[in-house]
């Protein structure tokens, strides 16, 4: 079965009308698959201690239609643009709001302007919203100062609809993700979640999980929300630090910003949650994405590695529940920046082509059967 998509499967918990059409590439019922490597990993590094015996789930959200956790939100905001008859979507993005709205916008049939950061963006990400159409203008300088632009567009007009996560109806869509952790984890027979770790760039999404907890919660679907834990990069960390960074730094270049615009609404979240904020290195970045490559055979863009990189850090300092299920939200697909794998990874694996009959014998002789 195929997914139905968020505005069928979640349409009473969502606020858009029964009658309105929904805008779908059948978004969302992501997998949820345990992490047996990273739960290992996780007892060494607790020692014995807290969380040492702790399960670990990853939710990839890189499987949505464009390969990541943007799709929830468009969906739904898409759909409400639609529905109240905007005839063009506009964004400013770091890449993955990008590509979704370039795709739901030519599912819609409407026009979509993206103003990007010149040379901010992943090229996958860029030729995604090439391939479905979009408009893009490329600004010349960071993502805060493209999001100015399309404030003063969405403002000056209404026809166009800002799709930014300021856009309530985004959050409201990716919320949907907290659902089905929770009904992911009852279903696998793994009791109720205790923390979450994600990435948090602008705090839009971590703001919408606690949202999301917090209606299963009320709904009566949960009986306890799940420490958040937010994860920033070092040179990135507006969140954690409560105060802006004008030259925001990262290899994660979808946490590449500055000045979040949920920063408050995403600390408030984590606090209220119990949970933390969190920072990590490039470095760190780095090498957790191959390591979930080479052990969980699981390929997450470098933002995505990040939540777990805070997770193996949380374990070392003794911050990891042990009272239930951790779950890493691995938020966009590995496919879509392809710049370290094929950089730093292949210069160490790939030399000159070789003749056939060679690369045979050397297999038939057992090289690299360890
Ligand atoms: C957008 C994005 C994030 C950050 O989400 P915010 O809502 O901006 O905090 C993290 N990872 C990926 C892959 C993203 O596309």
């Amino acid at each position: 079965m195929s997914p139905r998509g968020l505005l069928a499967t979640f349409r009473e918990f969502l606020p858009l009308p029964e009658d309105v059409p929904a805008v779908t590439l059948g978004e969302g019922e992501t997998p949820l698959v345990a992490a047996p490597a990273l739960r290992e990993r996780l007892g060494s590094l607790a020692a014995g201690g807290r969380g040492s015996r702790t399960a670990v789930y990853l939710k990839l959200e890189g499987c949505n239609p464009t390969g990541s956790f943007k799709d929830r939100g468009m969906a739904v905001a898409v759909t409400r643009a639609r529905a109240r008859g905007a005839r063009a979507l506009i964004c400013a993005s770091t890449g993955n709001t990008a590509a979704s709205a370039a795709a739901y916008a030519a599912r819609a049939g409407l026009a979509c302007h993206l103003v990007l950061p010149a040379g901010g963006v992943a090229a996958g990400k860029l030729g995604q919203a090439l391939a479905c159409g979009a408009r893009v203008h490329l600004v010349d300088g960071n993502f805060d100062a493209a999001l100015d632009v399309v404030r003063a567009v969405a403002e000056a007009r209404p026809d166009v609809e800002l799709v930014n996560s300021l856009n309530p109806y985004r959050l409201e869509g990716q919320k949907t993700a907290a659902f089905e952790v929770v009904e992911q984890l009852r279903a696998d027979g793994a009791g109720e979640p205790a923390a979450l770790f994600l990435p948090v760039g602008n705090g839009g999404n971590v703001t919408a999980y606690g949202m999301g907890f917090e209606q299963w919660l009320r709904a009566g679907r949960l009986g306890r929300a799940p420490r958040l834990f937010g994860v920033q990069a070092e040179g990135a960390a507006a969140v954690a630090l409560g105060r802006p960074v004008a030259e925001p730094r990262t290899v994660a270049s979808a946490i590449r910003i500055g000045r979040p615009a949920y920063g408050e609404r995403a600390r408030e979240a984590v606090a209220r949650s119990g949970g933390r904020l969190l920072t990590v290195s490039d470095g760190e970045i780095l090498e957790v994405q191959r390591l979930l490559a080479r052990e969980e055979g699981v390929f997450a863009e470098p933002a995505s590695a990040a939540s777990v990189a805070g997770l193996l850090k949380a374990a070392a300092a003794g911050l990891v529940p042990d009272d239930g299920p951790v779950v890493c939200v691995l938020t966009g697909h590995g496919l879509k920046d392809l710049d370290t794998p094929l950089g730093t990874w292949a210069s160490a694996q790939l030399g000159e082509p070789q003749p056939p009959a060679g690369v045979l014998e050397r297999l038939l002789a057992g090289e690299g059967s360890a």
